[in-house]
């Protein structure tokens, strides 16, 4: 609908920011060639991410050969490639999940940015021109349509709803307790989208051994994964991938924005795009050790039941509520 066509197989791009796509790479995979168009201002990460697009081969599993030296986050202008570039890409695309801890994408300690660092991350316009890309390109597959009149709750998995680095026979064991409870209360105010920083096949399995998908009681709106995320770079602490709300805003107007959207992620990075709409969840780690005393899907139920009637979200401090379902809960004439 709203999105772009593919771009694979495109030499000429017809779309309308194409003249920002200004680098075409030629990426040679298994006997094929794939066109990847990509702008100057983006790093290494995006590139690989638009590869990614085109051949199904994970970010981390590319290995792209080239006379020059680089890493995910160098930006592709600081390299002294002209357009056309040809380049060889190694890599074995992911037939099956394999649940493997120790590959699963890295563990960065997270961050919290000072509030001058976020603000010009956010307001930054080659932040908000790769957020503009990023609506361009993106499809959003909607599983349940969008309900008039819901607020939105965008969810992360891992370490959010889901203890992905402990093993166990049946991943039932590794949810956070009370996620079915949790997303069906939330269901009634809130229409629902996953997010995850991993790839849609991980997203959908996960989402499927978890029987979030089709269950009964609540419906989910959407699936997203790592292709929707954007590259930022801060002064402090260097470039990270970020998960914007302004590509769901854009390219669903009619139901959700920046007034009735909370996001919950144990990576408050994440969020950098659109601070006032997160709120950093404590990450459910040890899933063994930790699953009969994790409450926190409980008390955040309350807290979604208590916002939920307040038309704007954005006055919220989400960073206070434990305090606020406290103010909620005690009686007003003591
Ligand atoms: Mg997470």
């Amino acid at each position: 609908m709203e999105n772009m066509e593919n771009m694979e197989g495109s030499s000429s791009s017809s779309s309308s920011c194409a003249s920002e796509e200004d680098l075409t790479v030629v990426v040679k995979w298994s006997g094929r060639e794939y066109r990847v168009q990509v702008s100057r201002d983006e790093s290494v990460s995006e590139l690989k991410r638009r590869i990614c697009e085109l051949t199904t081969v994970l970010p981390k599993r590319q290995k792209l050969l080239s006379p020059h030296k680089f890493t995910d986050v160098t930006l592709l202008s600081s390299l002294p490639i002209k357009s056309s570039l040809k380049i060889t890409m190694m890599g074995t695309v992911e037939d099956e999940i394999i649940v493997d801890p120790v590959d699963s994408p890295e563990i960065i300690d997270d961050f919290e940015l000072g509030q001058d660092d976020a603000a010009e991350i956010k307001d930054k316009e080659v932040n908000k021109q790769k957020l503009r890309r990023r609506i361009e390109q993106y499809k959003i597959k909607l599983l349940n349509p969008c309900r008039e009149g819901k607020k939105l709750l965008v969810l992360d998995i891992d370490y959010t709803l889901f203890d992905h680095r402990s093993t166990a026979e049946n991943p039932m064991e590794l949810m956070r307790p009370y996620l079915h409870e949790f997303l069906t209360t939330a269901y009634a105010e809130y229409d629902i989208i996953i997010w995850s920083a991993t790839s849609m096949k991980w997203v959908e399995v996960k989402m499927e051994q978890l029987r979030v998908l089709n269950n009964p009681n609540y419906k989910i709106t959407a699936l997203l994964d790592h292709l929707a995320m954007i590259t930022v770079q801060s002064d402090s602490h260097g470039v990270f991938d970020c998960k914007p709300l302004g590509l769901i805003w854009a390219l669903f107007p009619k139901y959700y924005n920046h007034q009735n959207t909370i996001m919950f992620d144990d990576l408050k990075r994440n969020f950098v795009m659109n601070p006032q709409n997160g709120l950093a969840i404590r990450p459910f780690r040890k899933a063994h050790l930790n699953r009969s005393t994790d409450q926190e899907l409980v008390k955040l139920t309350r807290y979604l039941l208590a916002i939920a009637e307040l038309d704007d979200l954005n006055q919220l401090d989400h960073k206070k509520w434990e305090s606020f379902i406290e103010q909620v809960k005690r009686p007003r004439h003591a």
